[in-house]
């Protein structure tokens, strides 16, 4: 089999999370919830099954559901999207990235990358015939070099791909960061792809500095959400796509023959709970506090907290502990300590080894306890 992504194989979340089963570790690896969904959520989605809500939705999303979105938008940004022609649900925020990149990126196009990258972004852009080119973020305090960041621009940027709140190392942008990128991008026609999934998990009151805010970039960017953070769904596999009406189009086109329409009851009920803004309101206040736990729960132990702005992942330095690389360390860590982490080496394309690891804190209390017990004897 001549394969179009010969260096692709298994996810480092599914081989850490594999790891942890077989070893029997605390799984703080992959990025999801081990509380549950709000009981009220699920029962909306009982409801909307059980009254027949069970065939194919609109291709581009029920209705409920857009208005809710561009309402919320409206209310946090002050930006119109028309839920019409603007606004899109996917298949996660997985498809939607799949979608842009799909959309726009041409054979030959150069894509630029911020780096460490979410898996997913490189290979797509691959398979479009793109090519990414990589913006490495500074270390240890993980923000943009926009100099070297405008370096890699040229007539064949097609695509910026920018990811905050930022897995895996919990940075987030400043207006004065989208004020530069603006200025950068406005000679070039590079369109932006920014992922923002953990747009409601922002700590320390500093609030979501989104494409969105900014009048220029929001009429050059696909912004993608998801409801999987937003709301301890990460099972349900529901997002969206915001971007003007031209690009939403090209979009569309690549969505309807990917899935044509997405899960019409679950639609419904984050359509329902959407009503109730202090469900997401309520995020930064609830995951800092997981946040600030976690850290006083490692703080006698040998590991070395990077700053954490928003996300559910801290980064921590072990270069007290040992001087192994981090795939060897984190595979380590699990097996003989019985903690399952991220190496965010997996994350660059040329594997940088900085000697840290990303922990996901979207842990109950007892899991938070006993992984912390773990870390400390260490
Ligand atoms: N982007 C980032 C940065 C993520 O961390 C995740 C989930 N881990 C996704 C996209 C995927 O979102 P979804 O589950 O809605 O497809």
């Amino acid at each position: 089999m001549h394969s179009k992504l010969p260096e692709v194989g298994l996810t480092i979340f599914s081989e850490m999370t594999n790891l942890a089963l077989q070893h029997g570790a605390i799984n703080l690896s992959q990025g999801f919830p081990d509380f549950d969904t709000h009981p009220e959520l699920k029962e909306l989605v009982a409801d909307h099954i059980r009254a027949g809500r069970n065939q194919y939705a609109p291709m581009h999303g029920v209705a409920a559901l857009r208005e809710g979105i561009a309402l919320k938008v409206l209310r946090l940004y002050g930006a119109g999207y028309d839920p019409e022609t603007d606004i899109t649900v996917t298949t996660g925020g997985t498809e939607a990235i799949y979608a842009a990149v799909t959309a726009v990126v041409h054979p030959g196009d150069e894509v630029v990358i911020v780096e460490p990258a979410y898996d997913c972004y490189a290979p797509i852009v691959r398979l479009s015939g793109g090519r990414p080119v990589y913006a490495k973020l500074t270390f240890p305090d993980y923000r943009i070099d926009w100099d070297a960041f405008r370096d890699l621009l040229s007539t064949r940027t097609r695509l910026v791909v920018l990811n905050f709140p930022h897995n895996p190392t919990g940075a987030v942008l400043s207006s004065a960061d989208l004020d530069t990128l603006a200025e950068i991008l406005r000679p070039t026609r590079a369109v932006v792809l920014s992922d923002e999934v953990y747009e409601h998990i922002v700590f320390d009151g500093l609030g979501h500095q989104g494409m969105i805010r900014h009048p220029e970039l929001r009429e050059r960017s696909f912004v993608v959400g998801s409801f999987a953070k937003t709301y301890h769904t990460t099972g349900w596999k529901v997002g969206y796509c915001l971007a003007p009406r031209a690009l939403t189009a090209e979009l569309r086109k690549i969505h309807q023959y990917m899935v044509f329409s997405v899960n019409t009851p679950i639609q419904h009920a984050y359509a329902d709970f959407l009503n109730d803004a202090r469900r997401y309101l309520e995020l930064p206040a609830f995951y800092q506090a997981k946040r600030d736990r976690f850290l006083e729960l490692i703080r006698e132990s040998r590991f070395r907290p990077l700053p954490c702005h928003g996300t559910y992942y801290q980064m921590l330095g072990y270069d007290a502990i040992s001087n192994e690389p981090e795939m060897a360390f984190a595979r380590r860590l699990t097996v003989d300590h019985g903690v399952a982490a991220i190496p965010p080496s997996v994350f660059y394309h040329d594997r940088d080894d900085h000697r840290v690891l990303r922990f996901c804190f979207a842990k109950k209390e007892e899991t938070l306890v006993a992984a912390a017990e773990r870390l400390c004897a260490i």
